[in-house]
């Protein structure tokens, strides 16, 4: 019940393209938060400098009212380096927000584009991980780590060169203090980014593991398998936990490191700056700049640290997020017209992921306007053709067409005027009634909306409801019941308006109640249309104007009830096993009788 194939993560390359698209996209603002922030840290250089000055008037002998007058200086220095560095941030936090909101929609339009069959196999806890714990990660590096990181990156490069200025042997000494951070750094990178992409897919891993557990609560239950659901789960968050630790140890070693590493360049200058002072080639004043520069630059550096750190973790997140854009995506509107309504199945050949052949050379020509009924054993494969023919999944060999085009290269809005897949998953959208009809047919005016529930027979609770097709639907609006949802779920079909309808009987009407309240509804959508039923009921069958039996993966026999009835294969079989009668023709022994339920 766990994701197989998680959906894909996106290479560096794509990351660095997509950040700097992003930046690009808003480029204006992320200029002036780099403008700010430089300003705001020249500022800062001034308070150091003039330090370094009183003492070397100081020195030299002048007087309180020069001293006051550099003290004057620093204040201000300090309060324009403060009220900048405000401003920058403003400006850098509004860019971080108006980017995620990019990013945000990006990755809903994204997910809708996902062909069905992709999020059905990756699962959904990928996609809601992906969603929800990296987007909120992207956002906080968007909000907070990359605007932090643009202040302290300038601000550290600024003390530095401040340094450099002062005095350049100095410089040299503070810059080569600092190396074993950046051998430290390099040591996190290294691992970082594995590390923290292991731990994102192992937390969508947890999440997949109990969303499944949670959906087949009743299964987990009826069949005992508690403690097996347990297990798994346990597993999961063991391995979830062990991702955790993981990078908790490269944070636990790289961050003590570098709190050490941020002395030696301050002592490094004191002690040489001292020798240099000494020998007269250096004015004390100078020193004691260098020495407060040096000891101001673990601030920015250290975020710069942590932030470059949530950077990895927001990179990887990042990643996950831009990966949706290298899952396939469903077909697009521009694909070839189908020529009529003719569904051809040639030579389909179909396997579930690395599982063995479920079709195995399925050949089958639907006339336009006919009834078929497929039966047959459970795990024949039946489901699997209706998806197949739906275009839910493609073919691994062989082709599904309609009119001569594959069904699967078609886009969604073409698909739906072709063919569409009815099964109890009638899902009613947050949304009001109009919203809910809608999804079948964006341009559908409010006539055709009440002829659409009119021909399912929505239409008078509709009338009824408070706000007509405005009416708010589910959460806090109005309840639906089973059988209101399905006339939505019909009536969406009927303004989708397929020529051909593929209906899973075994889902479509499974609860009895639902099924008396929609049977004329349901009736009512069939109309005039071709149906593929995926018949668990014989009198489908016997109702359908061929009926095509499926085992093991092949189609054995094709033909209307009373010549399959008089062939005496395994359909008769099945219809004389069905009657509690022994089957008329003489029995092929292919052990068809077990076949499906039959009521
Ligand atoms: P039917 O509808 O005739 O009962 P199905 O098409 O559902 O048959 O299943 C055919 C075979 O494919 C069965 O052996 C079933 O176990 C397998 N199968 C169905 N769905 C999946 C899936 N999602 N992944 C792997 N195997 C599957």
């Amino acid at each position: 019940m766990t994701s197989s194939e998680q959906l894909p993560v996106a290479g560096r390359a794509d990351v660095r393209r997509a950040a700097a698209h992003l930046v690009r996209a808003d480029r204006g603002a992320f200029a002036l938060v780099l403008g700010l922030n430089a300003l705001a840290a020249l500022a800062g250089l001034a308070g150091p400098w003039l330090l370094g000055r009183i003492v070397d008037e100081v020195r030299a002998g002048g007087g309180v009212g020069t001293v006051d007058r550099m003290a004057l200086a620093i204040l201000l220095c300090s309060l324009a380096q403060l009220l900048l560095a405000r401003w920058a941030r403003y400006v850098g936090h509004r860019f971080g927000e108006r980017t995620l909101a990019r990013v945000r929609e990006r990755f809903v339009d994204r997910a809708l584009a996902l062909p069905a069959s992709v999020v059905e196999r990756a699962g959904t806890g990928d996609l809601t991980t992906r969603g929800t714990a990296d987007v909120s990660t992207v956002g906080t590096t968007l909000r907070d780590a990359g605007p932090d990181l643009l202040v302290n990156s300038v601000q550290a490069l600024f003390l530095t060169a401040a340094v450099f200025v002062l005095d350049p042997l100095l410089g040299a000494v503070g810059v080569l203090g600092l190396t074993p951070v950046w051998f430290a750094l390099r040591w996190y990178l290294r691992r970082a980014r594995a590390g923290y992409l292991a731990e994102g897919a192992a937390t969508s891993e947890v999440a997949e593991s109990l969303a499944a557990t949670v959906a087949g609560a009743r299964t987990v239950e009826a069949f005992g398998l508690a403690g097996r659901r347990v297990t798994t789960n346990r597993q999961a968050l063991e391995a979830a936990r062990r991702t955790r630790f993981h990078t908790l140890y490269l944070r636990s070693v790289f961050f003590p490191a570098v709190e050490i590493s941020y002395v030696v360049p301050v002592a490094g200058v004191l002690l040489l700056g001292g020798i240099l002072h000494a020998q007269g080639s250096v004015t004390l004043g100078a020193v004691v700049a260098s020495a407060v520069y040096l000891q101001q630059l673990a601030g920015p550096l250290d975020e710069v640290l942590v932030r470059v750190e949530q950077l990895q973790a927001g990179g990887a997140s990042f990643a996950r997020v831009e990966g949706l854009a290298r899952a396939p995506r469903a077909a697009t509107d521009d694909s070839p017209v189908p020529a009529d309504d003719r569904i051809d199945v040639s030579a389909v050949r179909y396997a579930y992921g690395r599982g063995g052949e479920v079709l195995r050379g399925v050949d089958l020509t639907v006339r336009p306007g006919e009834r078929l009924a497929v039966v047959g054993p459970s795990g024949a494969g039946k489901t699997t053709l209706s998806r197949l023919l739906a275009g839910v999944d493609a073919p691994t060999e062989g082709s599904v067409t309609v009119g001569g085009v594959p069904v699967v290269g078609l886009g969604p809005k073409r698909l739906r005027r072709q063919v569409v897949l009815v099964t109890q998953e009638h899902h009613v959208f947050l949304g009001t009634v109009r919203d809910n009809l809608v999804v079948a047919e964006p341009e559908a005016t409010d006539e055709e909306l009440w002829s659409a529930l009119g021909a399912v027979g929505a239409e008078e609770w509709v009338r009824e409801l408070p706000g007509g097709l405005g009416t708010e639907l589910g959460g806090g609006g109005h309840r639906t019941d089973g059988s209101q949802a399905q006339q939505l779920a019909l009536a969406r079909v009927v303004l989708a308006d397929p020529h051909t309808l593929i209906l899973d009987e075994a889902t479509a009407l499974l609860d009895p109640t639902t099924a008396r309240h929609t049977e004329r509804a349901l009736a009512a959508v069939l109309e005039g249309r071709t149906v593929i039923a995926i018949a668990h009921r014989l009198h489908t069958a016997h109702d359908a104007d061929r009926v095509a039996v499926m085992e093991d993966g092949l189609l054995t026999e094709l033909g209307t009830h009373d010549e399959l009835v008089a062939a005496g294969g395994a359909y008769a079989a099945l219809w004389g096993s069905w009657h509690g009668e022994p089957s008329a023709g003489p029995r092929t022994g292919t052990g068809t009788g077990t076949g499906t339920g039959t009521g």
